[in-house]
């Protein structure tokens, strides 16, 4: 399922290196190469999704769970009891540059 050439295909399996933040059989969380804030995190599925355009309803709970974790990473990350921002960016107009589906979680500081 892994598709060639994708980044982040390859952060989740290790063979590119990352700061991880969590992991478990489905999805990973890694420190993102360029913070936007003091806390900002990239919570990734194992699974090749293109975006969220090419999620499918297979993928609902992959998807809620990605929520999930985002959210109880940014809770437990220094000041992120006062909130954070979770944004998926898609496709051209949407800014995404890694064609691989990424949650980013962001927080530290007042946003
Ligand atoms: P997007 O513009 O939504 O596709 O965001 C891609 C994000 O991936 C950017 O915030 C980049 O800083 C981040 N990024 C790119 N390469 C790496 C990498 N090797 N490790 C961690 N984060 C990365
Ligand atoms: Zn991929």
């Amino acid at each position: 399922m892994p598709e060639n050439d994708c980044l982040f295909c390859k952060i989740a399996s290790g063979e590119i290196p990352s700061t991880q933040v969590f992991s478990n059989e489905r999805i990973v969380a890694f420190k993102d190469i360029h913070p936007k804030a003091p806390t900002h995190l990239l919570v990734v599925p194992r699974k090749h999704i293109a975006s969220l355009y090419d999620a499918t309803e297979e993928d609902r709970d992959l998807l809620g769970e990605m929520l999930l974790v985002a959210s109880q990473l940014a809770k437990e990350s220094p000041n992120g009891e006062n909130g954070g921002r979770f944004g998926f960016n898609c496709g051209p107009w949407g800014g995404q540059e890694v064609g691989h589906l990424h949650l980013h979680v962001m927080a530290g500081k007042k946003l």
